[in-house]
């Protein structure tokens, strides 16, 4: 029987409606054996959850008004329980963590009780045996994961469990105190576990039906992603698009596993897939679209530039000096751009020009701000013809003139630079040409 390790995330447990769906799903399928849960997250938009609680509570250690903050949390879970009908009391828990919260508990290990108690929740609702993370997850004296004995420990509980709830989250350091991965680390510990137990998949159960195709807030009801290659939903991620963490997707890309994003509130709909292999028989070479604003356009003309060696270095060192990273590079003969975020360049963007004009002693060096970047992914467009073509016509069909131009060798996309006020018209007209709506 093949294995699935499934993961919920905080939206999929915030309540006992939303625990009983879990259960369904995971009762339908006798091959999901291997449960990560996250701790419930917010059951309304307003909602506060059950992390923030908990940090909430570690900062109130000490004072008068810690008790009530933690009543929040008994509440919460308590709640749970009873909307449930199972029999289960955490009193002891509770009053352990609070124990430690007042003498010597750490932030993470206050943190992780999240998920610790989510899965006592659930294994009981499953009737699964509860595995805590600290026994199964380990890190380094650095922080980092700690492979040899993270993997051993899961092949040995894999030996003696056919089925199993492994709160996400958290692992112990070499010390054996918990350590927590940063925020929405559930993703990491179901990665590391879907590797451990050699699962055939991972599923990762969230609030939405996988990744779509561009962004629904720039593109009215954009068509859902079936299939994403890891490298496709890198490039996707970095402009933006996220629905999983991002250190989530090292441990089983590298085993082969893939991963299948998945709705809790839709169960039968079949979600994305992301994986090594391409989508199998699809005709549109493009993947996804996405796209920020935000990025300014450090512009250098100078003549003769191609000929003078060490000219990119020295403009680049002065960003670095800075403590800068640039995003592209495109370039011309005697001109170069260096795209940068705003969000790095803050107010330093003419300064910053002026010190690479001296530096490469440049005719022009100045900083055009408004700058908004797409990035149109699909590793369908390697050796495709046209693609480019169809990308560029559409926005001039759509009156847009565009400010930069960049093709990675990879061929797996092709980012196009537009003045921010066209950003919205540049989106839809390039999604309107690959996804034409009937
Ligand atoms: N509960 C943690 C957080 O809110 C981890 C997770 O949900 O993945 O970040």
């Amino acid at each position: 029987m093949a294995l699935k390790v499934v993961k919920f995330g905080g939206s999929s447990l915030a309540d006992a409606q939303q625990f009983k769906k879990v259960a369904r799903i995971i009762q339908a399928d006798p091959e999901r054996r291997y449960v990560v849960p996250s701790a419930p997250g917010k059951r309304y938009d307003n909602d506060t959850k059950v992390t923030d609680l908990l940090y909430t509570a570690y900062e109130m250690r000490g004072t008068e008004a810690f008790e009530t903050e933690f009543a929040r949390i008994e509440k919460r879970y308590d709640k749970i329980i009873a909307d449930l009908g199972i029999t289960l009391d955490l009193s002891d828990e509770y009053k352990t963590i609070k124990e430690k919260i007042q003498s010597d508990a750490s932030r993470d290990y206050v943190a992780s009780r999240g998920e610790y108690l989510s899965g006592q929740v659930l294994a009981k609702l499953l009737d699964f045996p509860f595995l805590d993370a600290a026994n199964l997850i380990f890190f380094d004296a650095s922080g980092n994961l700690d492979e040899y004995r993270t993997y051993e420990a899961l092949y040995e509980a894999a030996k003696h469990h056919t089925c199993a709830v492994i709160p996400g989250f958290y692992g112990a350091n070499p010390d054996g105190t918990v350590r927590t991965f940063s925020r929405g680390g559930s993703d990491i510990t179901g990665a590391i576990v879907a590797r451990g137990f050699e699962a055939a998949i991972y599923e990762n159960w969230t609030d939405v039906s996988g990744f779509l195709v561009t962004n629904p807030k720039i593109v009215e009801n954009p068509k859902n992603i079936e299939y994403i290659t890891f490298r496709e939903l890198r490039e996707l991620a970095y402009m933006g698009a996220s629905v999983l963490h991002e250190d989530a997707v090292l441990p089983v890309k590298s085993a082969n596993i893939p991963i299948n994003i998945r709705n809790t509130n839709d169960p039968s709909h079949p979600g994305t897939i992301i994986s090594n292999v391409p989508a199998p028989n699809r005709d549109c070479p493009i993947t996804g679209i996405a796209g920020k604003r935000g990025f300014s356009i450090i512009h250098i003309e100078k003549d003769g530039m191609n000929n003078e060696i060490g000219f990119t270095r020295r403009a680049l060192e002065i960003l670095e000096q800075n403590n800068i990273s640039f995003e592209f590079l495109p370039s011309g003969i005697d001109t170069m751009g260096i795209i940068v975020s705003n969000d790095k360049l803050g107010v330093r963007g003419e300064a910053i020009a002026k010190q690479i004009g001296a530096a490469v002693n440049a005719d022009i060096a100045e900083c055009i701000s408004g700058l908004a970047v797409i990035a149109v992914v699909g590793r369908g467009m390697v050796r495709a013809k046209g693609v480019a073509a169809r990308i560029f016509s559409a926005i001039a069909r759509a009156n847009i003139s565009i400010r930069m131009i960049d093709q990675g060798s990879s061929e797996l996309n092709i980012i196009v630079g537009v003045d921010e006020y066209d950003f919205r018209t540049a989106m839809n007209a390039i999604y309107e040409e690959f996804f034409p709506r009937n």
